[in-house]
This record gives C-alpha cells, structure tokens and sequence, in this order.
C-alpha cells in the first residue's frame, strides 16, 4: 500500500474499533521494522519519527524509506511527526509526504502555545492533513529534555484548547510517562472527565510499560492511538549489545542489523497484537 492519509487511518480505526500504536522510528532498521511488524500482525497503525530524530535521517530520507516500507503490505501504515519542535519541521515533514503531524509548542506561554498549534493546523488542513496537539505535559524524557514534574491534564481547559487550536486529535497526561516507566499510574477516572468534554480523539505518550488491561479500559474512553518508543529501541539496542558482550570484537554489522530488524519487528508485532486483543 501507500502511506495512508491521517484522517482515513483514524476512520478505519474506529470503525474498526482499534487503537492504533505509533512506534518511533530512528533510522532505516527501525522503520522496516516497525512496518514489518505491523504488517505481520495484519494490523494498522504509524510510523513516527520525533523532530529530535530528524537529524540523524531526515524527513525526505525517513518518508522515502517508509514508502518502501509499507509497499508490500496490506494493512493502513501512516507516517507521522511525533512532537513537532519547529513550523519549519512541520513544513519539512508536509512536503516529504508525512500523512499526520503533531505539534508541540508546550514550551511557549499558554496563549503562544495555541497560536503555533493553531497555525501549524491551518497549514496541514490545507493539505488534508490532521494535526495532534497537547494539554498537559508528561513526567520523563523527551526531546533531550527531562521533565520532572508531572502536570495533568486539566479537563476544564480541553474544549477551549481543542477548539482554538482546531486540533483533530488530543495528547493527554494522565499518569502516563515518557521512557521506560515499569509502573505508570493511569488515571482512569480523569481520562473519562477529558473524554466527555473533548470533542476529539484522545492520544496517549510513553506507552511503553502500561499493562494491557489499562490499555483497554482507557479504549472505552476515546483512546485512538498510543505511542511506543523506548520498547522498541531497547531491542534494537539489546541486539548489539548482546553480541558485544559476547565478543568485543564483533563486527558483521550486516547480521547484527537484519537480527535487530526482526526483534524490532518482533516487538512491534507483539505490542498491536496486545493492545488490539480487546
Ligand atoms: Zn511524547
């Protein structure tokens, strides 16, 4: 298949009653991987590469190798921008053939942080593209930058926020965290509060380490996609790591990247499959 446009990948979503993953992607190995899986889980779902991993491979390189990615398979696969730093990224990703963006201007005052999202929404509307903002800011590792305290989402504020953004879809904090958290503390009864005043579907960061049965609670309460990276660059990691270990003279970088693509994919496979048991 192609990549596949944003919007569609979210109506087939919920016609179907999935939850769509978005795995982070960094480089080539990566993204096969993350196709891979889906592919053989039969599954739809994302490739994302963050603004931060865009200077390694960028958005020209990344949306090239995911159109070959995604070629031979049959599930929906959609390429998105995960935490959009920059208009200059957004347009960037926009022109490569990126078919969802998020943006991320959290770190502006509040009245700034509406006017980017709302201008970066203007933007990828004219080309049919959805666009992910969010209220709320997440514990954890992201962009290099580590947030320690943690700020929940606030109910009152997502209907004025959605609204005047023109947002399509909603990044939340509700006790989920970024990197590799071993027990977030998903706060179910918020995330019902911010669904009924949310006239969008509702996305949760650092997925990785929230077990499965919260996973399909928080399905009940308008969760539509839900973004995995640390899982799987463990894995990409652990398959180096593991052969170094072993002999500190290892070198066949051939083997080592074909075996961490299917641990990748393995990965990948296993977190769709899990998720969309429900
Ligand atoms: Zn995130």
């Amino acid at each position: 298949m192609k990549l596949v446009n944003g919007f569609d990948l979210m109506e087939y979503a919920k016609k179907n009653n999935y939850v769509l993953p978005a795995f982070n992607t960094t480089n080539l190995e990566m993204t096969y991987a993350i196709a891979n899986g889906l592919t053989e889980a039969n599954l739809p779902g994302y490739i994302q590469i963050s603004s931060n991993n865009l200077r390694l491979s960028n958005p020209r390189i990344i949306a090239e190798i995911a159109r070959d990615a995604v070629k031979c398979s049959e599930t929906p696969i959609g390429l998105h921008l995960d935490h959009g730093k920059s208009f200059e990224d957004v347009k960037a990703c926009v022109e490569a053939g990126f078919t969802s963006i998020m943006v991320d201007a959290s770190h502006l005052p509040y009245e700034e942080n509406i006017a980017e999202c709302k201008r970066t929404a203007d933007y990828c509307h004219f080309y049919g593209i959805p666009v992910e903002a969010e209220l709320g800011a997440l514990q954890g590792k992201e962009e290099d930058i580590v947030n320690e305290a943690e700020c929940k989402t606030d109910p009152d504020m997502v209907a004025e926020f959605v609204e005047r953004t023109g947002c399509d879809v909603l990044a939340i904090s509700i006790g989920n965290v970024h990197g590799l958290c071993l027990n977030p503390q998903i706060d179910i009864p918020l995330l019902a509060k911010i669904n009924e005043v949310s006239s969008v579907p509702l996305v949760l960061h650092g997925g990785s380490g929230i077990p499965k049965e919260v996973i399909w609670e928080c399905k009940k309460y308008g969760l539509i996609k839900i973004n995995y990276g640390s899982d799987l660059r463990k894995e990409f990691v652990r398959t180096f790591g593991e052969e170094y270990e072993v002999d500190h003279n290892a070198h066949d970088v051939i083997h080592l990247s074909l075996a961490a693509v299917k641990n990748v994919s393995e990965k990948a496979k296993e977190l769709v499959s899990m998720i969309n048991e429900k």
